[in-house]
């Protein structure tokens, strides 16, 4: 592999092996054969032909955000040096290499007024969010984030640099859309971007005491919010002495003055401890939710809602987790675009998201709470996950329908028939 590749190669016993196969999702073990943090496409491309006749599969992964642990005997690709970032402001297009992150993405556009479908965290990669789909902050006024993509650029299976549009490979495109990493490893991707006519957004928090009142606020303006508005609610529960707190999250992509009559059931609350919000760049997407960049033992469960069991949601004890998440989907996620991808209607208006720490003393009490809690919605959850929140020991059939599931396996089956390139949650398995 060292002949071959321009890039680093470790392999089990180097020095620094055992970083370089660590994920950023801290506690997923990584039994890998080697990785390979390549230099260029062509190093891609070396990899999946050696992979493919020493009988070996291949992972691409920049971070390990989405690490599943299911890599057994895999070379894991690192991305990170393609991390060229090109927009084309006029036509409304970013090329982004595939190790580029959204916060270096957003960062690039914003300067034009322009912004791609970037999700919470501003560390998370570009092609491995589209890769799964994608749920945005501003998925409610576009849809997926892979819905948004224009082209691909790929080393496929049989070890060939393609450009996949619609027009090129009408089924590859769409599996590629979000149907996970299971159809090549991206090299780049074409993104469409989206004209910014302002952008309000941040974080208002005050004492559990309120947990009720921000429920109702929040139930009354996501029932008939614009697709611009965008509102989490995330209630928090961190070890004592810190105080238990509820708070709301919010994007609107328009002015100021308009979000907040549209906000207007949460000025009505008094007693806030902070309030972040106003008018902001979209390169500062990812201190709304602040979540954390360096690598994170995140143990999290997410579940689509049917419903907003507010007895449940608002009232149930929290610990040990650490953050009960609600995000407020519908508008155009809720809407199969006709050119879309694997991806479809995502019907549930609510994202409930569960999250603890993957800590050995913890991990089993956290589980435990985060089943306990999924039990007691009963109903409200509608067993689907989108792709890109599965959790290890998930599986990508719990993030389609049976007929998109079918016709996913039906493509891979085709286009890589040995199983070269492996996905964290892979379509066959
Ligand atoms: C803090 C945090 C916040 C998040 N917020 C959101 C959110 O708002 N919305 C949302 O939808 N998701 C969110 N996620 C989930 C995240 O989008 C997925 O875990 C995503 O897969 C991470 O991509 P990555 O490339 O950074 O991670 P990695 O773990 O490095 O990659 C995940 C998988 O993506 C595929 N992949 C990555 N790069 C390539 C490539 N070049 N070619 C082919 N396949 C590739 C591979 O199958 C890989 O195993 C969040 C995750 C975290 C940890």
């Amino acid at each position: 592999m060292r002949d071959i590749v321009r890039g680093q190669v470790f392999l089990p016993g180097d020095d620094g092996f055992d970083r370089a196969a660590a994920p950023w999702a801290i506690g997923v073990r990584q039994p890998v054969v080697a990785v390979a943090e390549v230099a260029d496409a062509a190093d891609v491309v070396a990899l999946v032909r050696y992979a493919r006749q020493a009988g070996l599969t291949v992972t691409a992964q920049p971070s390990g955000h989405g690490a599943s642990g299911d890599v057994d005997g895999t070379i894991l690709v690192r991305t990170a040096r393609l991390d060229e970032i090109t927009v084309d402001p006029a036509g409304r297009v970013v090329r982004a290499g595939a190790g580029a992150r959204w916060g270096q993405v957003l960062a690039a556009t914003g300067k034009h007024g322009l912004t791609g479908l970037a999700g919470s965290s501003p560390v998370v990669s570009v092609a491995g969010f589209v890769a799964g789909g994608g749920v945005s902050w501003f998925g409610r006024a576009y849809g997926w984030a892979a819905d948004s993509v224009r082209a691909f650029e790929i080393v496929d299976a049989a070890g060939e640099q393609v450009r996949v549009t619609a027009g090129s490979d009408a089924d590859l495109f769409w599996a590629l859309r979000g149907g996970g990493g299971d159809y090549g490893i991206i090299t780049a991707v074409e993104l469409d971007l989206y004209e910014v006519p302002g952008l309000y957004g941040g974080r208002v928090v005050w004492p559990a005491e309120r947990t009720g009142e921000v429920f109702e606020a929040f139930r009354a303006i996501t029932a008939d919010a614009p697709r611009e508005l965008s509102l989490w609610l995330n209630r928090t529960a961190p070890p004592p002495p810190a105080p238990a707190t509820v708070g709301i999250d919010v994007t609107f992509l328009g002015g100021a003055a308009e979000a907040e009559d549209l906000l207007a059931p949460l000025a009505a609350i008094g007693g806030s401890l902070s309030d972040s919000r106003g008018p902001m760049d979209v390169a500062d997407l990812g201190a709304i939710a602040a979540e954390p960049v360096d690598p994170s033992p995140m143990l999290a469960r997410t579940e689509l809602l049917t419903a907003l069991p507010v007895d449940v949601l608002a009232d149930a004890d929290l610990a040990p987790l650490l953050n009960l998440q609600i995000r407020h989907l519908g508008g155009a996620l809720a809407e199969a675009r006709p050119d879309g991808g694997p991806g479809g209607a995502l019907g549930e208006p609510y994202l409930l998201y569960l999250l603890g720490l993957r800590l050995p003393h913890l991990a089993e009490a956290v589980q435990a709470k985060q089943a306990a809690l999924v039990a007691q919605l009963g109903e409200a959850v509608s067993g689907r996950k989108p792709y890109t929140f599965l959790a290890p020991g998930e599986s990508a059939t719990q993030a389609f329908p049976a007929e998109v599931r079918a016709r996913l396996e039906r493509i891979k089956r085709e286009r890589d028939p040995g199983g070269v390139i492996r996905a964290n949650f892979p379509i066959t398995s």
